[in-house]
């Protein structure tokens, strides 16, 4: 899969659509399109990654800045409890084959 035609990677460039709730250098959090939760999010880094596999591609700073993130989009999505997931490998369900956390929960507050 080509980052000409993946689709995160259209999300992040902003040739297709979806619903951004958080966006910082380098990352973007959407609405998952099928939600599996009341909240369902989706973070992605701008960069094409395949997989988790992949990830010592990103430096130390660029990794700790996405799980900052990660945690930061919970919390502007008033999330306090949530589940984090990331599939890798189309044998345990990974279907969008560019780097991505689950962020999964029940709001208890409206977002910030
Ligand atoms: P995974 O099984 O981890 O690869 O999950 C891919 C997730 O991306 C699924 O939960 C899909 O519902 C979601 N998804 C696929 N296409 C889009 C899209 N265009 N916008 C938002 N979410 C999407
Ligand atoms: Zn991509």
């Amino acid at each position: 899969m080509s980052e000409l035609d993946c689709i995160f990677c259209k999300i992040a460039r902003g040739e297709a659509p979806a619903t951004v709730v958080n966006r910082a250098d380098g990352l973007i959090a959407i609405e998952d399109i099928a939600p599996k939760a009341d909240v369902h999010l989706l973070v992605i880094p701008e960069r094409h990654l395949e997989s988790f596999r992949e990830i010592s591609a990103l430096g130390e700073t660029e990794a700790k800045r996405m799980l900052d993130f990660v945690a930061d989009t919970a919390r502007v999505a008033g999330l306090e409890d949530y589940r984090l997931s990331i599939f890798t490998g189309a044998s345990v369900g990974q279907t969008v084959f560019h780097l991505h956390w689950h962020v999964l929960g029940s709001r208890v507050r409206s977002p910030l």
